[in-house]
């Protein structure tokens, strides 16, 4: 079982997350870029460009595995496991 962040927070510019380790910020203009939805993947094999940039309205979490963010743009498929967004962002050692 992959380890859960102690802490979300969502603010329009940023997800927030407390990690066991350290906390991360992802800022939602990068959320929003490498969306893994199929509607997202299908516009980045025909090559089309990436999204503009959007905030961040509202996180809704997957079972234990995931959330669900939904963007300012309207988008709201992109699923984001907990797995991939410790990897998106890098980890501050400040307690
Ligand atoms: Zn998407």
């Amino acid at each position: 079982m992959s380890d859960l962040p102690q802490a979300v927070e969502l603010t329009p510019a940023a997800l927030h997350l407390r990690w066991p380790d350290g906390a991360a910020e992802l800022p939602a203009a990068r959320l929003r870029a490498v969306c893994r939805c199929g509607g997202c993947r299908a516009r980045a094999e025909r090559g089309e460009p990436a999204p503009a940039p959007a905030e961040l309205v509202d996180a809704v979490p997957v079972g234990r595995y995931a959330l669900n963010l939904i963007f300012s743009d309207g988008h709201d498929r992109g699923i984001y496991p907990w797995t991939w967004l410790r990897e998106l962002g890098p980890v501050n050692a400040a307690a």
